[in-house]
């Protein structure tokens, strides 16, 4: 009998329909011998909508009562999922993350687990019962609730299978496993039957959300067996593992974009050594992850500093950095506060198509710079990417308010050849292909 911890997405969620579906697969798990815990994301939207409100009552809200309120969201598909299962015969019982024991410390909104009491889970196991846990959140010392980071309920899965020793952490999302990049923007991607955790974690760190990158970390140090699969149809996957001899052959990897950052530049900052200490020091000290960073070559004892952090920590960021450019004399500080995936896309394009990419990186520079940005994206991705750029236009994003000018542009041509009788096809999507989201 094996002990398996399944993970399912905000997608997989998304509606009362799919939260059927995936009682199936739980009570299938089940008649099959298996001891089953379930992990669950909100539905799809539901963290974000969260998120809208709170910023429609205030510019910085409160990160206490951010988590407060973005926990609720795992509540309701936990409780739903449970009732569905005991209508159906299944011994199930919703748990929220503090019923479980996941304790945190306090970061707010990014906190980090530093221990899984996980009794209740075991003692809920002993009695045969399915628990049904909420992703994302835990509590710290002071029993307030704290959430784990956008797409945290993978680590929530990960951090419980470690905890409970299980078999197989099986995360179920909207596509069939890891791609060499995100196969809705780029069909051609192919799937990649097993990856070693650091490939993983390098993947994840650089944007593809398909695993938060936290959950690979900690897959990796405490070697949870992890597999990505869909949970709308029977496949393969991918199994996230331990590096092995065929892996080590293989010589690349994927390509990923994340349009979840903001690049901060500092321009003129006199090129002294420390002065990314000084800079980063009270980035960091105030919780902010700072990801990449670049140094450009100095130029009459100047530089300019570049850095990216989550975008959801711009305005909290900026007061803090603004104090220090001063100190430090830099001229000038701006913010980009987009992604640059239509050029990754275009890499990962050929990537696909064979040549080889060592890495890739593209500035939101080149972005801005580049004459037209052009995608070709069949109907559906066109669409998602047109709400997007309207998204990140009305939020001020210049660059892709162009991208949106043009596919309007794109579009009206497309349209005016049709009528003209000349015909421009655009096939339908994949038919394997679901809707995307997170929770
Ligand atoms: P869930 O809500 O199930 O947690 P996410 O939306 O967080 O799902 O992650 C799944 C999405 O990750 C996919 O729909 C896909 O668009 C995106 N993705 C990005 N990069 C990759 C990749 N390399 N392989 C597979 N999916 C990827
Ligand atoms: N609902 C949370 C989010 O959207 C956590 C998750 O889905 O993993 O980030
Ligand atoms: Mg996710």
């Amino acid at each position: 009998m094996a002990l398996i911890v399944q993970k399912y997405g905000g997608t997989s969620v998304g509606s009362i329909e799919r939260i059927h579906r995936v009682a199936d697969r739980v009570e299938q798990a089940v008649k099959e011998g298996n001891r089953v815990v379930v992990v669950l994301s909100a539905m799809s939207g539901e963290t974000d909508r969260l998120l809208k409100l709170a910023h429609e009552v205030a510019a910085l809200p409160d990160e206490r009562e951010l988590d407060m309120l973005l926990s609720t969201g795992e509540r309701v598909t936990i409780s739903l999922l449970a009732m569905e299962l005991r209508g159906r015969g299944v011994d199930a019982r919703s748990f929220t993350g503090r019923q479980v024991g996941i304790i945190t410390d306090s970061a707010h909104t990014k906190a980090r687990i530093t221990r899984v009491a996980a009794e209740r889970i075991l003692d809920a196991l002993e009695r045969g019962v399915v628990p049904v846990v909420a992703g994302f959140q835990g509590i710290n010392e002071h029993s307030d609730v704290t959430t784990l980071g956008r797409g945290g309920s993978d680590l929530t899965a990960v951090a419980l299978a470690g905890a409970l020793k299980a078999d197989r952490c099986v995360i179920f999302t909207d596509v069939d496993g890891v791609y060499t990049t995100d196969p809705n923007i780029v069909p051609t991607a192919r799937r990649i039957d097993k990856i070693a955790y650091e490939e993983m974690l390098e993947m994840a760190s650089l944007g593809a959300k398909v695993l938060q990158s936290r959950s690979v970390e900690f897959a990796a140090k405490y070697n949870v067996p992890l597999e990505v699969n869909s949970s709308f149809k029977e496949g393969k996957g991918t199994l996230v593992k331990r590096e092995d001899a065929d892996m080590e052959a293989v010589a690349v990897s994927g390509i990923t974009g994340d349009r979840n950052q903001a690049k901060i530049t500092l321009v003129g900052v006199p090129d002294k050594p420390g002065i990314a200490a000084r800079l980063l020091g009270p980035v960091a000290k105030a919780n902010i992850l700072v990801d990449m960073i670049i140094q450009n070559v100095s130029h009459e004892s100047l530089t300019d500093f570049s850095f990216t952090i989550p975008r959801v920590d711009v305005n909290k960021a900026m007061p803090i950095i603004q104090d220090t450019a001063k100190d430090i004399g830099a001229k000038s500080v701006s913010v980009t506060l987009t992604g640059c995936h239509p050029l990754t896309a275009r890499a990962a394009r050929s990537t696909a198509d064979g040549s080889e990419v060592d890495s890739a990186a593209a500035s939101e520079e080149h972005c801005r710079r580049a004459p037209r940005v052009r995608f070709d994206l069949r109907a559906r991705r066109r669409a998602a990417a047109r709400r997007r750029a309207l998204r990140a236009a009305a939020a001020g994003a210049r660059h892709l308010g162009r991208v949106h000018q043009d596919l309007d542009r794109r579009a009206a041509q497309r349209r005016l050849a049709r009528r003209r009788g000349r015909g421009h096809h655009v096939g339908p999507d994949r038919p394997d292909r679901v809707p995307q989201g997170g929770g």
